[in-house]
């Protein structure tokens, strides 16, 4: 049977791992002395913390739904929530998510010039080339410079033009103009956006996840790999140990 080497328990690795497992004799090596990565959790005075941001789980990928919920219980182990945020404008109006579909509350200015950014888009021809771009074309230059802009630099901490298109697929609402329209005019709260709902696990934040996916796996923490050396048959070495099988 091969051997294969993963390296780093985080949510990747882990789900790697499972999905390797069953072909494969699977080794996972972890530096930190327990898995998780960005999902790691700590308790603190009996108090459960997300040590990197708060997670929660959600997808509408079917194949990935599949695998989850092959492996957790949908009832037993989590609860499931209805996002509920709201978009703070300049003037301290708060506009419920997703602001296009909500674009009825702005004033009566900026209404106007998402009106006239939605009318134009259908002319708008060409495929966008970044994330700015589609930005701009997806949703117009009023709604980009009031939040769409504004929010996602601060979440992703990048020029949102050197973003590539690649990236953005199945992550992001999408709606034609016709959509936009619509839903305003039929006041359509639309619950089946992209990131509409959320899982929580009811215990133990998602660290839960994190060690519910390494049960079973040969997982080394406390494991920091240092060297990879490619082997003259295509195998490779991890810190000095084979990690297949010729
Ligand atoms: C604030 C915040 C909130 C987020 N919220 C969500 C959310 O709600 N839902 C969601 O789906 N995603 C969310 N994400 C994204 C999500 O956290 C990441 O996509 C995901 O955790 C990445 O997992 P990973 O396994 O690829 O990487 P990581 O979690 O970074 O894991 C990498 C692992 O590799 C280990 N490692 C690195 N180098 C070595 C080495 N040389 N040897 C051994 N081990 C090594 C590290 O210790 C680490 O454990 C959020 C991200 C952030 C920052």
């Amino acid at each position: 049977m091969n051997r294969i080497a993963i390296i780093g328990a985080g949510v990747s690795g882990l789900t790697m791992g499972r999905l390797l497992a069953t072909h494969a004799s699977v080794t996972v090596f972890e530096s930190d002395s327990r898995p998780g990565g960005l999902i790691k959790c700590a308790r603190v005075d009996g108090n459960l913390f997300h040590t990197c941001g708060g997670h929660v789980f959600n997808t509408r990928r079917e194949d990935v739904l599949d695998f989850f919920w092959g492996i957790f219980d949908r009832d037993r182990d989590f609860v499931k929530a209805d996002r509920n945020s709201v978009v703070k404008m300049p003037d301290g109006a708060e506009i419920p998510y997703p602001i296009e579909n909500h674009a009825y509350m702005l004033d009566d200015d900026t209404l106007r010039a998402v009106i006239a950014d939605v009318a134009g888009m259908r002319a708008a021809g060409s495929e966008p080339a970044n994330f700015e771009e589609f930005l701009r074309k997806q949703f117009g230059d009023t709604l980009y410079r009031l939040y769409f802009g504004p929010y996602n630099r601060k979440v992703w901490r990048r020029d949102l033009s050197d973003v590539p298109l690649s990236w953005l697929e199945g992550k992001l609402p999408m709606p034609a103009p016709e959509e936009i329209l619509y839903n305003n005019i039929r006041r359509v709260k639309e619950k089946a956006f992209v990131h509409s709902s959320f899982y929580y696990e009811r215990q133990g934040g998602s660290q839960f996840i994190a060690d519910t996916l390494a049960e079973g796996l040969d997982l080394r923490c406390s494991s920091p790999v240092s060297r990879l050396d490619r082997q003259a048959d295509g195998g490779w070495l991890v810190d000095g140990e084979r990690s297949e099988d010729p």
